[in-house]
């Protein structure tokens, strides 16, 4: 954690840029001895606050590549590769967690998934698609009647997405230690017929699943038939959590019920080692998104083109194992899995732009003596057919807030769901729950401590058994003050409660242990205090 003061940076700096530029040495000299000094380090180990934003060398690499060839992918046109492989990685990720069929658009036709930045972001078009959807056939005053649902543990982001989309009723829904701080159907039923007694309009209700404070989870397929009833939407945010449905007995735990939800987000950025921002978004019926977003045409000539029926939609991207297209291997990129068809090859030259996908595809079948996966994730998304790919292209500006987009950002996502594969995720995820029963197990067995909720998705709570939250508080200042080790806090039920998140990248068990042996000196010190 930076021990910095407020405007440390601006004592330190001229205050106008120079007139003469100056060289990359003088430059980094700065960043080195003035910038790095004021920043928090989100990648170091120690690093335990919030919930960690992991970064990793494919993610990095891949930021690297998408800001050297600095595309915008605002339509298909304007860079079909960015808005292709972005649906063809969030395939992939629906079925590494094992989504269900009626949100992954590989299976069905109303679904559509789009990778946005934040989670919030996603939260946000999801409010917009159900209020568009509520509000379709009514009277546009009725808009002020639209209420929202969520708990006192959901996200802030939930209050922002309603000011924004000029919401004026969100229910907080009370949540207890008893229950585990989740949504109760009964509770959410309860403040619907309130509502609707009171002449308002119930329109989303916003699930989560590993609550940011407590990782609480909410009962999905409980909730599910309460909105329908009511008509309502149902999002679910899983922002950090939902990366720990690649292990079945994670996602048979606690992802019950999805299938009942209108929308569902996951952050690679958080657990998936992607990088900020990333977030992955899934619609059960897309169209509302884009009902909800897409400008009329006469309002953007200059986006109107023969996107639609040309065919142009049947990217090599699709066929088969990578690098056959020639592209990938002569960039010299690592190829996790489409190397060996790859090298196999005898002549390049005739299996590239000259022919078309079928003969290439046929050829690599040939030679390969296989059609497709060979393995690790290298090959075609399952479910994704060919004739799909003769649909219009999406065109991501229908579906993004703002106009601009963030750019090339599904080269991150597709480049750590290669180079790790599902089997690397898994020791991954695997390794946090692990780091969690560990740091669990060391609180419990010093009586000072009490742990406040089961552990959960890597999240450890704890707090000083029978003391007041200003102690609490004082300990966590003291071990933050110690540039040891960086935790936050929340508060459950009045009570300030210690969290420690564990899941940075390079996070071991090593470092978890110094984090407690701090705490635990701090604790000393607080306790005589
Ligand atoms: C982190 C988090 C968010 C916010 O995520 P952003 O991507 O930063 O917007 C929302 N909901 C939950 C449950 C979170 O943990």
């Amino acid at each position: 954690m930076s021990q910095a003061q407020p405007g440390f940076l601006r004592r330190a700096l001229p205050a106008a840029s120079p007139e003469q530029g100056e060289s990359a040495t003088a430059v980094l000299r700065d960043i080195k001895a003035l910038v790095l000094p004021g920043l928090t380090h989100w990648q170091h180990p120690r690093f335990f606050a919030y919930f960690p934003c992991c970064a990793s060398v494919p993610s990095i690499l891949g930021g690297m590549l998408a800001a050297a060839v600095n595309v915008l992918g605002f339509q298909w046109a304007a860079s079909p590769a960015c808005t292709e492989l972005e649906q063809i990685s969030l395939d992939w990720l629906a079925a590494l967690l094992n989504l269900p069929p009626n949100l992954c658009p590989a299976a069905s036709p109303a679904a559509g998934a789009v990778l946005y930045g934040t989670a919030s972001e996603a939260l946000l078009a999801a409010l917009l698609a159900a209020k568009a959807r509520t509000l379709a056939g009514r009277q546009p005053e009725d808009a002020l009647k639209l209420v929202v649902y969520a708990t006192d543990q959901t996200h802030s982001c939930c209050r922002k997405a309603c000011m924004v989309a000029g919401i004026l009723h969100m229910r907080q829904l009370r949540t207890c230690s008893e229950q585990g701080f989740a949504m109760q159907p009964q509770a959410l039923e309860a403040a619907v017929q309130a509502d609707l007694a009171a002449g308002l309009l119930p329109c989303f209700v916003c699930a989560t699943i590993g609550t940011t404070g407590c990782c609480a989870v909410d009962p999905v397929g409980e909730l599910a038939p309460v909105a329908r009833s009511h008509g309502m939407w149902l999002h679910v945010d899983a922002a950090w959590a939902g990366a720990f449905a690649i292990l079945p007995a994670q996602r048979e735990a606690h992802f019950r019920g999805l299938e009942g939800a209108d929308s569902y987000d996951v952050n690679p950025h958080k657990a998936l080692l992607c990088g900020w921002e990333c977030s992955a978004a899934y619609f059960r019926d897309i169209q509302w998104v884009r009902r909800a977003l897409t400008v009329p045409a006469a309002d953007s000539p200059y986006l109107q083109n023969d996107r639609c029926g040309s065919g142009r939609f049947s990217l090599r991207l699709f066929e088969g194992p990578l690098g056959q297209a020639g592209d990938e291997a002569d960039a010299g990129m690592p190829t996790a899995a489409g190397m060996g068809t790859t090298a196999a090859l005898p002549s390049r030259s005739g299996l590239t732009s000259t022919s078309s996908t079928a003969e290439t595809k046929a050829a690599i079948a040939t030679i390969s003596g296989c059609g497709s996966s060979s393995g690790s994730g290298g090959g075609e998304p399952a479910g994704r057919q060919a004739p799909a790919s003769l649909e219009p292209p999406l065109e991501r500006s229908d579906l993004d807030i703002v106009f601009g987009h963030g750019g090339f950002r599904g080269l991150r996502l597709w480049m750590v769901l290669r180079m790790y594969g599902a089997n690397g995720l898994r020791h991954l995820m695997q390794h946090r729950l692990r780091m969690q029963s560990f740091l669990a197990d060391l609180v419990a067995a010093d009586e000072r401590f009490e742990l406040v909720v089961p552990p959960r998705f890597g999240l450890v709570c704890f707090r000083l058994r029978g003391c007041t939250n200003q102690a609490n508080a004082e300990l966590l200042e003291a071990v933050n003050r110690s540039g040891t080790a960086f935790l936050s806090h929340t508060m459950l039920s009045g009570r300030y409660v210690i969290r420690c998140a564990l899941g940075g990248t390079l996070t071991q068990g090593c470092h978890v242990e110094t984090a407690w042996r701090t705490v635990q000196r701090c604790a000393g010190a607080v306790l005589v205090a």
